[in-house]
């Protein structure tokens, strides 16, 4: 007799679905037989600009002692990480990207009877990691596509160990202001820990998105999570990092994988940090590039959601799994998000302007095809 591996998971696991990537851009050109260099991806929110040349340099330079394992400690990366951060040492974490950060806290507070709470339209991440422990996934509804944030604190009970808000969010790009954010933290219980997912703040710059390393001091119970993915164009690497109280931080370290970073990513996300020239020209590019889309979109007749990011979501004001394929066919690849409960839109990442021009003439002609 064999076991039903399946019925065998646990519960929280049997009703998982596996995280869904954007497509990769070998995969399309396989099934369809289309050239690689012509397909234009605009599906995972990755850096259009290519990695800092600075970077790729210290990759190179490291390349000499892959035989070694990685510092385990990341020393290099969490000195420089402290000091622009404003923190000591030992209240950086460092995570095999920031989804490793999500999941060591999961795996570190959470556990079955225990929940985590979380806005519908959230990041697909957190129900992953909440629910690979045990515990229990609390959704709330969102307000206007983003966190409600007075419908969050009422959704937290006795059991609730963790938070996770993102800001802006992902796959809609909704905000909130600092004001609501200090409200939030001043009114969530102390027991709670409030993950704040910064995965996009690089691009907000100079916006009214506050900076959750302003509020770590008044609030032992806050984690902010941020990365090297998207900003800083190192998406393939795997390195993101939590910045909270050190004892947060102890406790994170207790379980996470003793070389969780790779050799190559802290070489790379060390020279990246430097490179603020790269940083400038990423968010400039992602504003005209905003700009762009928003100007398409307005021509075709859509709305979309206004985003903080380095994405977008269009209204198809339709279904838009055919819209999706219909791109597809044109070689243009983009995020269905009928999986975060969103099937009349799609998110595009913003490109570099041809990237853009091409998924707005090839949407343009998708749509008039009816
Ligand atoms: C992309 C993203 C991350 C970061 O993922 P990495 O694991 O660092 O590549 C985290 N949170 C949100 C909301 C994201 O969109």
């Amino acid at each position: 007799m064999s076991g039903n591996f399946l019925a065998l998971a646990q519960p929280g696991v049997q009703q998982l679905s596996p995280y869904v990537p954007g497509k990769p851009v070998d995969e399309l050109a396989r099934e369809l037989d289309l050239d690689p260099a012509k397909i234009v991806k605009l599906a995972s929110n990755e850096n259009p600009l290519g990695a800092s040349p600075k970077a790729l340099a210290a990759i190179r330079e490291e390349l000499a002692e892959l035989t070694r394992y990685p510092d385990g400690n990341g020393f290099a990366l969490k000195s420089l990480l402290a000091e622009q951060c404003r923190v000591d040492l030992n209240q950086v974490t460092l995570g095999n990207g920031s989804n490793d950060i999500l999941e060591l806290v999961a795996r570190a507070y959470l556990a079955p009877g225990l929940n985590a709470v979380f806005s519908e339209h959230a990041f697909a991440v957190y129900p992953i990691a909440t629910q690979a422990v045990g515990a229990q996934a609390k959704v709330v509804p969102a307000k206007d596509w983003g966190h409600d944030l007075p419908a969050m604190l009422a959704a937290i009970d006795a059991n609730t160990r963790v938070v996770f808000i993102a800001n802006p969010n992902n796959p809609t790009g909704t905000w909130f202001g600092a004001e609501a954010l200090d409200e939030f933290l001043q009114d969530v219980p102390e027991h709670v820990l409030v993950v704040l997912d910064e995965a996009y703040i690089e691009y907000a710059e100079g916006s009214d998105l506050p900076d959750g390393l302003d509020f770590l001091a008044a609030y032992p119970n806050l984690l902010v999570s941020r990365t090297f993915s998207k900003a800083y164009g190192l998406a393939a690497l795997r390195v993101g990092y939590g910045l909270s109280t050190p004892v947060v931080a102890d406790v994170l370290n207790r379980v996470r994988q003793p070389f969780n970073v790779n050799s190559l990513a802290l070489a790379a996300a060390c020279a990246a940090l430097k490179d603020e020239e790269y940083l400038a020209q990423s968010r400039q590019l992602n504003e005209s590039g905003m700009q762009q889309l928003q100007a398409g979109f307005r021509e075709l007749g859509l709305s979309w959601i206004e985003s903080k990011g380095n994405f977008i979501c269009v209204d198809l004001a339709q279904v838009a799994a055919p819209i999706f394929q219909g791109l597809l066919r044109e070689g243009v690849i983009v995020r269905p998000v009928a999986n975060y409960g969103m099937p009349n839109h799609l998110r595009v990442t913003i490109g570099l302007p041809a990237e853009n021009s091409r998924f707005l003439e090839a949407l343009r002609k998708v749509l008039a095809r009816g």
